[in-house]
């Protein structure tokens, strides 16, 4: 089985020397500034205490606050947490928003979970991450089973803590408590908009182009309706317990429509399917959009699609990526594709710090802007160095990032 961490320290050490960074430089981007392990200590309804765990891991600061979502899952763990703050600090640095890299999350069947456990679970987790946590140091957001509701939980006690309220701790957050415009469709939307320019650039239109989406939550919802609205044809979904494949499209809004009721997708129009099987779909784009690893050894070699866009944070493993590359398989990277996330994230931010808002036209229409000139600035390393996708979008990220870190510490550069 693949470890996720040292998958994410691998991607770092395969750039490290064509940046010529210097052997200290990569150790110190190679480990988190801090990683903090909490107690959380949950009331339940049944009047027992159940002790979880929480996490909260800080990459680097080096480009401004650190930022990333908050993951409340049971595969959760501090290997898992340390590699997903790493990548939030390529992806803050590819879409050149002044951020750093961060992420957290709670070990916890959150779905299991009645409404009120899961606010006392919320709010004591939060409670624990007050002291670490803040506008200018570390900025939290949604991931995997949150969302809102949940940052306005955060929101509120962070508030209490410091004595006023204090929007800009957290993003995602509501919009009646300052959340944004268009964050919720956000990173779905970036992904949309990443694969429209790369077919773009190759003079080509998403008109009828073949999509499957593994994966059916915010990210894997938000990337079907869009890429159907620019076109395309989505002809498998999955979600955790299933898949659903139609050759002649699936009508996207029913289908979330039926996930919202029924709470899954198998049972809706289509031929069922089993989940390892429709990421081997015959298709012109896949998008994997659940969790990490989906895309290993194992399967890589059977992969169809032409072009994958990663809606899900570390879908593909370094194995995995080898093989794609040897078939011709384009792999659009995580820290590209699905960083209108944390674009729409740093959008809200500036306006909680501003106290003035914008309309839903003015977000869609930078988020467009700065998820393009992301997609022509590594598509532009991709082409003049013959570089995979996922390794330009390294050289751009690390480049930047280690850039940042020489001002400050001129002895960490490698050309000495
Ligand atoms: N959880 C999202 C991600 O992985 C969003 C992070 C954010 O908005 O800070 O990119």
């Amino acid at each position: 089985m693949d470890n996720v961490w040292q998958n994410a320290q691998r991607q770092l050490a395969n750039v490290a020397k064509e940046l010529e960074l210097s052997d200290d430089m990569l150790a110190y981007l190679s480990e988190p500034e801090a990683v903090h392990i909490y107690t959380v200590p949950v009331p339940m309804d049944d009047g027992t205490t159940k002790v979880l765990t929480g996490i909260r891991a800080q990459h680097s600061l080096a480009r401004g606050p650190a930022k990333g979502g908050l993951r409340f899952h049971p595969s959760v763990s501090v290997d898992e947490v340390k590699a997903l703050s790493m990548w939030m600090t390529w992806k803050c640095a590819v879409v050149d928003i002044p951020y750093g890299g961060g992420k957290g999350g709670l070990v916890v069947d959150y779905k299991a979970l009645s409404p009120h456990e899961q606010e006392r679970a919320t709010r004591a987790f939060a409670r624990r991450l007050l002291p670490h946590i803040g506008p200018d140091f570390d900025i939290p957001a949604p991931d995997v089973c949150t969302g809102a509701r949940e940052m306005a939980w955060i929101y509120h006690e962070y508030s209490n803590y410091v004595g006023h309220p204090e929007p800009a701790v957290i993003t995602g957050k509501p919009i009646e408590l300052g959340g944004s415009q268009g964050r919720a469709d956000a990173t779905g939307r970036g992904v949309a908009l990443v694969v429209q320019r790369y077919f773009e650039m190759h003079d080509e239109t998403l008109e009828r182009k073949r999509v499957v989406v593994q994966g059916f939550g915010n990210v894997g919802q938000w990337a079907a309706r869009v890429l159907s609205k620019m076109g395309a044809i989505i002809v498998g979904v999955s979600d955790s317990r299933g898949g659903i494949y139609a050759s002649e499209g699936i009508n996207v809004e029913a289908a979330i429509e039926y996930k919202e009721s029924e709470g899954k997708l198998i049972g809706f129009t289509g031929e069922e399917i089993p989940n390892d099987e429709l990421l081997e779909l015959e298709c012109d784009i896949l998008v994997p959009a659940a969790l990490e690893g989906a895309i290993s050894k194992d399967n890589a070699k059977r992969i169809k699609a032409g072009v994958i866009a990663e809606g899900a944070n570390g879908p593909t493993t370094p194995d995995a990526d080898a093989i794609l590359e040897k078939k011709g398989v384009v792999v659009l990277p995580d820290i590209l594709a699905n960083a209108g996330g944390v674009t729409v994230s740093y959008f809200e931010w500036v306006q909680n710090r501003q106290r003035m808002y914008w309309n839903l036209h003015d977000v869609h229409q930078r988020l467009r802007d700065m998820m393009r000139d992301a997609t022509d600035d590594v598509g532009k390393v991709a082409t003049e160095q013959e570089l995979s996708w996922r390794r330009a979008a390294y050289m751009l990220a690390v480049k930047r990032v280690a850039d940042a870190i020489k001002m400050t510490h001129p002895d960490l550069d490698g050309h000495g």
